[in-house]
C-alpha cells in the first residue's frame, strides 16, 4: 500500500455522493467513490467501508482478474486505475487497456477498514452482516483474502458475533483450502455464522471467461458449517435464460446448495462505460441498456418465467431446495433472521419510508409500551441519527426528513436487527 495520511473522521450523517459528470467524454455519470461509501474522502478508510443493500461491506482493494464483461469491479472512479485530472479528458486520449486494475491493489487493510467499521454509530454490534470485496473484487482471491480474512479475525478477536456473508465466481481455490476450513471451523466454533453464495448462471465465455468449478472444494466448506447458496445470476435474456442454460448452472449445484436465488442484470453506468465505451460491444445485447443511457435509475432485468421454470427444474431434478429473487431473503434463510430489507413493509412510492398495517402497529404499541413512530425514533437516535422524526398517517409511515442511500438503508437494517416490527 502506498504510504498516505489517513483521515478517520466519521462525518455522520454522510455527505452526499460525489457524483463526476459525463465521464471521459462518454455522457456516463460515474460516483466518485462506491456506492454506499461512508466517506468521500479517499484518505478516509471509510471510503472503503461501504452500506450495500443487506450488508456492510469492507472493500479492502480494487482489481479482479477474473474480467466479467460487464463488471468495472465498481460503478465508481476510485475502481479505475485514472487519476482525477483525467475525468474529462476524451476517452481516446486515454489507455482503456490500463484502465480496468486487473491486479487487486489494496487500498487499505482489512484490520483498519474493520476496526473503522465497528466504530461507526451505524453498525450494530452481533447484528449487521458483514461482507468483505462484494463490490470491488473476490473475497478468496490469492492477494486480496489475507485481507479478507484479517477483517473476519479482528471482528471475532474482540468478540464480535456479526455474520459474514460473500458472494463469489471463484469460490476457494486448492491452494488455500486447507487454511480456509480451519479459519471457518474456529468462528464456527465460536457461533459465528458464515454464507457463501455462489454467481454461476453458465454465461458463454464472452460474458465471463472464468471457466473453473465455482463450487470447487465448496463441499469441504459447508461440512465446516458454512451456508452454501448457488446465485443464480445474472440471467440475461437472450444469453442465460433458456432452460438448457437454466438446467446446467442447477446442475453445478444441487448437491451442494442450500438456496437458489435468481437475478437479473442491473445496467449500471459502469456497466455502460465498460460494455460500450471500452469494450465496444454491442449496447443491445443488454436489456434496458439504453434506460440506464438516458439517465433513468437502472433497474434489474429479470426476463419472464424464469423463476418458474427454475422452481420446475429443481422439482424434475428429485430437490426440494428453496428458490429466493431477493438476496436478503437468502440471509434470512440462511443465518434465521428477519428480513435485513423489511421488503415486506415497503412500497413502491419513495415518499412512503414503511406500510405498516394497524394492527402491526397497535401490537408494537402494546409490547414496547410506546407508538410506533417513537419507537424507530429511538432506534434512529440509536445509530446516531437522532434528529429523525417519523410521521404516522393510518398505514403510512413517513420520515420527515430526506435520508441519503446509507442513512435510509442502515435506518431499515437497524429496525429489522431490533426485533420491534414482526418478520
Ligand atoms: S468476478 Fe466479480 S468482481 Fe470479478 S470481474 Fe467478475 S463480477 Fe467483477
Amino acid at each position: 500500500m502506498k504510504e498516505k495520511k489517513l483521515n478517520n473522521e466519521v462525518v455522520w450523517p454522510t455527505e452526499s455522493p460525489i457524483v463526476v459528470r459525463n465521464f471521459l467524454q462518454t455522457g456516463v455519470d460515474l460516483l466518485k467513490e462506491k456506492i454506499g461509501a461512508l466517506s468521500q474522502n479517499p484518505n478516509n478508510p471509510l471510503s472503503r467501508v461501504c452500506v450495500a443493500n443487506s450488508c456492510f461491506s469492507l472493500e479492502p482493494v480494487r482489481g479482479c482478474p477474473l474480467s466479467c464483461a460487464y463488471c468495472i469491479a465498481g460503478n465508481d472512479c476510485r475502481n479505475l486505475i485514472i487519476d482525477e485530472n483525467s475525468y474529462h479528458k476524451n476517452i481516446t486520449e486515454i489507455d482503456r487497456g490500463k484502465l480496468i486494475p486487473r491486479i487487486p491493489e489494496m487500498l487499505f487493510p482489512g484490520e483498519v477498514l474493520a476496526e473503522t467499521m465497528i466504530n461507526h454509530p451505524g453498525f450494530v454490534k452481533d447484528k449487521s452482516i458483514v461482507s468483505v470485496a462484494i463490490g470491488s473484487s473476490e473475497a478468496f482471491l490469492p492477494g486480496v483474502e489475507q485481507e479478507t480474512w484479517a477483517a473476519m479475525k479482528y471482528l471475532a478477536d474482540h468478540g464480535y458475533m456479526n455474520p459474514f456473508w460473500f458472494a463469489v465466481k471463484l469460490g476457494i481455490t486448492d491452494p488455500l483450502i486447507g487454511r480456509w476450513l480451519k479459519r471457518f471451523r474456529f468462528l464456527k466454533k465460536k457461533g459465528i455464522k458464515i454464507a457463501i453464495s455462489v454467481s454461476e448462471s453458465n454465461a458463454p465465455a464472452w460474458l465471463e471467461p472464468y471457466r473453473g468449478d465455482r463450487f470447487r472444494n465448496l463441499e469441504k466448506v459447508k461440512e465446516a458449517g458454512v451456508h452454501i447458496t448457488h446465485h443464480l445470476r445474472p440471467v440475461i435474456r437472450g444469453i442465460t435464460d433458456s432452460t438448457e442454460s437454466l438446467s446446467s448452472a442447477l446442475n453445478k449445484s444441487l448437491k451442494i446448495s442450500e438456496s437458489v436465488c435468481i437475478g437479473g442484470l442491473r445496467i449500471d453506468p459502469g456497466i455502460v462505460l465498460l460494455w460500450k465505451h471500452i469494450n465496444g460491444k454491442d449496447p443491445n445485447l443488454l436489456p434496458k441498456f439504453t434506460d440506464t443511457e438516458k439517465g433513468l435509475p437502472p433497474r434489474k432485468d429479470l426476463p419472464e418465467n424464469v423463476i418458474t421454470k427454475v422452481k420446475k427444474l429443481i422439482k424434475k431434478k428429485g430437490y426440494k431446495t428453496p428458490v429466493f429473487t431477493r438476496s436478503s431473503h437468502i440471509l434470512s434463510y440462511a443465518f434465521d433472521i428477519p428480513d435485513v430489507n423489511l421488503y415486506k413493509y415497503r412500497v413502491e412510492d419513495d415518499s412512503v419510508f414503511l406500510r405498516i398495517s394497524l394492527t402491526i402497529q397497535s401490537s408494537v404499541k402494546m409490547k414496547q409500551g410506546k407508538e410506533i413512530v417513537e419507537a424507530f425514533r429511538e432506534i434512529a437516535g440509536s445509530i446516531g441519527l437522532p434528529m429523525i422524526r417519523f410521521k404516522a398517517e393510518a398505514e403510512k409511515i413517513f420520515v420527515k426528513q430526506r435520508l441519503n442511500y446509507q442513512e435510509h438503508h442502515l435506518l431499515i437494517h437497524a429496525i429489522s436487527h431490533s426485533g420491534v416490527l414482526p418478520d
